[in-house]
């Protein structure tokens, strides 16, 4: 049975959900945060360049490191194409963009980060790298100066041991693109100080945007739900799904993307591993099958014309590809997956209550403090529609707990994997009759 959330009252809820959002475990309220009057990026790629407008829009000076002049370069350009649009669409002045730009100051040293109060690590997703990276801030960095890293599934604790000073490291996720969303995910490493939560919470609100506390495990609170969602669509899709059946379906629900769109924008390559250094198909899941013979097949995304989608030369319009329903079915066929026509009830099920039944394992981990947080999580993070208040508040407003725990019952009947194993906190919601 499914109610009608009423919007007002989720709006109410979103809105007290921020304020409690600043209320953190062993964090008191009155804890003075650190001043944070200059900051670094190392970086200068999609995520680095965005994060450092973010500083920049709030009046915040910041140096942008990269490790090579054309990197740098890259990443200015777009930066500075982002604020002349902005001012071609009158939403800054020539003079405010200008201004901002000059914020921002570029350089292949990162000696020149040693006056930053918080430096921001943002290069590519490996662990290597990183521990390497922290090693050599720790070493620039003045003391008592804040390292924070924007890793979207990486292990805090092991970067924080690559320094001398593993009190004064946290994860600052930034969402993508970094200067708009309005989520900061602030991960609490096992040492991170108090005082250190306080200023990440603290610069949140600086660059007005809402910070939620998340603990250290992989994925923290955003990407561990993203994770389930992303199988879901992808094995839907090789149940015999449309990409634009899965869009259509959760935009009408309300999300602002749907995740074959978002996949296209994002680019289907982030993560790809040749063959020789990946696993066998047969080690993978069929879905991640399917992503590398579309990146082999050119279909990059949106930025190589092609993805989930085919898009006419120029355009952002996402058309259906008959090459990509031929690459799904053969995928589809090599592991022994049955084709059918899938409803589009059960895709916005299997789609929302994947996370829903995530997110209560991540409550009962300790890993969010409260519901409401997961839902700021999904709202800002992922266009969740938030006149539903956010998976949580849909599921039990809704729903409720004891129809959401029986259809993953139903789900993990059919499909016996580790995303359908019914998180025991979810039946525990279930058996105390809230609805
Ligand atoms: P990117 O490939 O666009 O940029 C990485 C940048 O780091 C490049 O410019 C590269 O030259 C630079 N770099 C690499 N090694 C360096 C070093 N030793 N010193 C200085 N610069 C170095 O990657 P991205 O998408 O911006 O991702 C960066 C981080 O942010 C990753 O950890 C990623 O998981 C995370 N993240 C990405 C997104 C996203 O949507 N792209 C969202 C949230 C978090």
């Amino acid at each position: 049975m499914t109610k009608e959330t009423n919007p007002e009252q989720a709006q109410q809820y979103l809105a007290e959900a921020e304020r409690r959002a600043a209320e953190v475990r062993d964090v008191p309220h009155g804890l003075k945060p650190l001043s944070i009057e200059t900051a670094g990026v190392v970086g200068a790629g999609t995520m680095g360049g965005g994060i450092a407008m973010a500083f920049a829009n709030a009046g915040i000076p910041v140096t942008l490191v990269d490790q090579t002049r054309e990197a740098l370069e890259r990443g200015l350009d777009v930066i500075r194409r982002n604020y002349r649009n902005s001012a071609a669409k009158g939403r800054i002045s020539d003079t405010e963009a200008e201004q901002r730009v000059a914020r921002i100051r570029p350089s292949v040293d990162r000696g020149d980060l040693g006056q930053a109060d918080l430096i921001i690590e943002a290069v590519f997703e490996e662990m290597e790298l990183k521990v390497r990276v922290f090693g050599e801030l720790d070493r620039v960095a003045k003391p008592g100066a804040i390292l924070a890293s924007n890793t979207s599934f990486l292990d805090i604790d092991r970067m924080a041991a690559a320094t001398s000073r593993p009190d004064q490291v946290l994860g600052l996720h930034f969402f993508a693109p970094a200067n708009v969303m309005r989520l900061l995910e602030i991960v609490r490493g096992a040492r991170t100080s108090p005082v250190v939560l306080r200023t990440g919470l603290d610069l949140a609100a600086r660059l007005r945007k809402v910070g939620v506390v998340a603990g250290n495990c992989h994925g923290f609170i955003a990407n561990r739900m993203g994770a389930g969602y992303w199988a879901q669509a992808g094995e839907l899709l090789l149940e015999g799904a449309e990409p634009a059946q899965v869009d259509r379906v959760l935009k009408t629900f309300g999300m602002a993307m749907g995740p074959f769109a978002v996949g296209d924008l994002s680019g289907l390559d982030i993560g790809y591993q040749p063959p020789g250094e990946r696993p066998s198909d047969l080690e993978m899941t069929p879905f991640t099958a399917l992503a590398y013979r579309l990146v082999e097949s050119g279909r990059r995304g949106l930025k190589s014309g092609s993805g989930f989608y085919d898009y006419a030369a120029g355009s952002r319009t996402p058309e259906p590809s008959g090459e990509v329903t031929r690459l799904v079915q053969e995928t589809a066929r090599k592991y022994g997956i049955a084709y059918r026509a899938v409803p589009d009830d059960e895709i916005l099920d299997r789609c929302l209550l994947v996370i829903v039944n995530i997110a209560c394992d991540i409550l009962a981990d300790g890993i969010a403090e409260r519901s409401s947080d997961i839902d700021l999580v999904y709202v800002n993070g992922f266009g969740f529609p938030a006149d539903r208040g956010g998976p949580m508040y849909r599921a039990q407003h809704e729903i409720g707990w004891a129809e959401v725990h029986r259809r993953v019952v139903t789900f993990a009947e059919r499909y016996r994997d580790k995303w359908w194993t019914p998180s025991p906190f979810l039946a525990q919601l279930a058996h105390r009759g809230v609805s």
